[in-house]
């Protein structure tokens, strides 16, 4: 039995119980419940604070974990990094009261910055060469310029709304973030292969998620020219309609294409395109 720690309540836990049910796993879900054995795959999840996830793979407390980059990079453990998971994206940002002057990073020389991320903060300054002061405080980061704690902060940042509530402007994007999976370095060969099994598993939900499965219908004349644009996996699905000299193109685009491939085909001659999400994909 794999075990696989995951946040047990916060930005990262509804798309981590996402996942694992995309890779047709089944639980019991319970917010009271600590962890909670799946019924039909070798898995046993550990509900924990996002900071701890970490630390307990590492120590083989839980086998494998879901995590946000910056928490991994911040404790310094990126070795435990297995692949990035593409949810729960922000930014470490540093932030300035909206009315402070700002030119360039040298501006914060020799100033108090607050944050909950003082090792990321801290290679950043370093990188650029600044040197200041960083007070670690555990939260409400974005308060600490408005009472006098800080000059500026630096903190998660996905929409930016936080920041502009808080009467503060980004100023410096410090760290991208993403959930990555991460995993005990010395896994027995049997739970390297039930890790192996979800992460085959994970792909194909990954795979899916990007692309549409499209059926148009054509002119047998315009076939050619459509079926080139259309990549699909190995090539289109050409059948013929009743209706005589027309036929049907079904194929696979990527969801970064579409919008652009779709305007070509009826530009080509297609009608009747029908876009329909695909649930997995093998490869
Ligand atoms: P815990 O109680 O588990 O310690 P927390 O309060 O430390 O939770 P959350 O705010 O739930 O953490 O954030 C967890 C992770 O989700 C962050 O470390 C970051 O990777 C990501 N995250 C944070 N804020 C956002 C956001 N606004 N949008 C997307 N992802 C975010
Ligand atoms: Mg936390």
């Amino acid at each position: 039995m794999l075990r696989i720690a995951i946040q047990k309540s916060g930005r990262l836990s509804e798309e981590s119980l996402k996942l694992i049910k995309e890779c047709g796993i089944s639980f019991v879900n319970s917010s009271l419940k600590l962890k909670t054995e799946c019924t039909n795959f070798p898995l046993e999840i550990l509900y924990l604070r996002d900071d701890d996830i970490p630390g307990y793979v590492a120590d083989g407390v839980a086998d494998i974990g879901i995590v946000g980059e910056n928490v991994l990079v911040e404790e310094g453990m990126q070795q435990l990094a297995v692949e990035q998971l593409g949810f729960s994206k922000c930014r470490l940002s540093l932030a300035v009261p909206k009315s402070a002057d700002y030119d360039d990073i040298s501006d914060l020389a020799g100033k108090n910055i607050a944050t909950s991320y003082p090792n990321l903060l801290q290679s950043f300054l370093d990188e650029k060469g600044v040197q200041a002061h960083i007070h670690t405080i555990s939260g409400s980061v974005e308060i600490a310029p408005s009472i006098g704690l800080a000059d500026a902060i630096c903190d998660i940042v996905s929409s930016g709304s936080t920041l502009i509530s808080n009467g503060l402007k980004e100023v410096e994007r410090v760290f991208k973030s993403q959930a990555v999976l991460i995993s005990n370095q010395n896994l027995s060969s049997e739970k390297q292969q039930v890790l192996n099994k979800l992460l085959f598993r994970i792909h194909a939900v990954q795979r899916a998620q990007r692309a549409k499965y499209i059926l148009l219908n054509a002119p047998n004349d315009k076939v050619d020219t459509i079926s080139q644009l259309l990549p699909g996996i190995k090539s289109p699905t050409i059948l013929p309609l009743a209706e005589e000299g027309w036929s049907s193109l079904h194929s696979v685009v990527n969801e970064d294409d579409f919008w652009e491939i779709i305007e070509k085909l009826r530009d080509a001659g297609a009608e009747g395109i029908l876009v329909v999400p695909i649930e997995k994909m093998i490869k």
